[in-house]
C-alpha cells in the first residue's frame, strides 16, 4: 500500500535518477488520488496558486507543492498538486491528506512527483520509501555489503554511519550492495564506470573484477586501497578528482559510509 497516495498502490511512471530528482507516481491504472503525508512531521514549505507551466524551472517547476520535515530529520516533498490542503507550520500525521494530485508546474500530465531528502537536505532515492518507513532517528539501519574477490563471497552487512567498514584488508572488492542510495563503481579491469544501481535491486560491480572507483549520492564515503591507506572522505559526486573515491588503477579492498 502506498505511503503517499490515499488507499492506493503506486504505479511508477518515471523512475528516480538520470537528472530526475524524485520518483513520479500515479494510482494504479493511471488514476489520480488524494496525496497523504508519508510520516508525521511539520510542513515547512508550501507553494500554492500555480497552474500547469510546462518548461518552468526551479521552484516554479514543482507547481503547488508541500515539503515536510519528519521527526527523524528527513524531508519529503510532494509536487504538481492540484490542491494543497495544509499550511506552512502545520503539524501533520502519517496518512493525513495534504493535497490532491494534479499537473501544476512543469508537468506533462497529472502525477505526484515525490522526493525524499536526508538530514542534510540531500536528495536520496525515494523509490524504496514509497511503501516503507523512513529510517528511525536512533537507528539508521541502512546497510551495505562488499564482495570479496579472493574468498569469492559476500561479506557481512555493515550499517551506514557505524564505525565498521565493509571489506577485508588485502582482498580486492568486486561488488557492493547498498540500501537506499544511488551508486556506481569503476571497474578496474574494464576501465570504465558501470551503470548506476539503487536499493539492492542490483549490486554495483562485476564480481571477480577489482573496483578502483566509487560514487555514492547523498552520503559521505571513503575507500581503502589494497596494500595502501584509507583515501580522504568524499561527500559529492561529479567528474572532478574529488567527485569520486579511489585512484584509477589501484584496487579497493574496503569501503566505509557515514
Ligand atoms: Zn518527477
Amino acid at each position: 500500500m502506498s505511503r503517499v497516495l490515499l488507499n492506493a498502490n503506486n504505479q511508477i511512471t518515471d523512475p528516480y535518477g538520470n537528472n530526475h530528482s524524485g520518483v513520479d507516481v500515479v494510482k494504479k491504472e493511471n488514476q489520480l488520488a488524494p496525496i497523504i503525508a508519508h510520516s508525521s512531521g511539520i510542513v515547512i514549505l508550501t507553494q500554492t496558486g500555480q497552474k500547469n507551466n510546462k518548461g518552468s524551472t526551479g521552484t516554479l517547476s514543482y507547481g503547488n507543492f508541500v515539503k515536510i520535515r519528519h521527526d527523524n530529520g528527513y524531508y519529503t516533498l510532494y509536487a504538481h498538486m492540484n490542491e494543497v490542503y495544509v499550511k506552512q507550520g502545520q503539524r501533520v500525521s502519517k496518512g493525513e491528506q495534504i493535497g490532491y494530485m494534479g499537473d501544476s508546474g512543469n508537468a506533462y500530465g497529472a502525477h505526484l512527483h515525490f522526493e525524499v531528502r536526508d538530514q542534510n537536505n540531500n536528495r536520496i532515492n525515494p523509490t524504496y520509501y514509497l511503501d516503507n518507513d523512513l529510517p528511525s532517528k536512533e537507528n539508521r539501519q541502512i546497510l551495505y555489503q562488499a564482495y570479496d574477490n579472493i574468498k569469492k563471497s559476500w561479506l557481512p552487512n555493515v550499517s551506514v554511519g557505524s564505525a565498521d567498514y565493509a571489506g577485508n584488508f588485502g582482498n580486492a572488492i568486486g561488488g557492493i550492495y547498498l540500501d537506499s542510495y544511488r551508486m556506481r563503481v569503476h571497474d578496474k579491469v574494464k576501465n570504465l564506470w558501470l551503470p548506476w544501481v539503487i536499493n539492492r535491486q542490483d549490486y554495483a560491480g562485476n564480481l571477480g573484477n577489482a573496483i578502483d572507483g566509487l560514487q555514492i549520492e547523498g552520503v559521505t564515503y571513503r575507500v581503502h586501497l589494497t596494500n595502501g591507506p584509507w583515501l580522504p572522505w568524499v561527500n559529492k559526486v561529479d567528474d572532478t578528482a574529488n567527485g569520486y573515491a579511489g585512484i584509477y588503477g589501484r584496487e579497493i579492498d574496503a569501503i566505509q559510509i557515514k
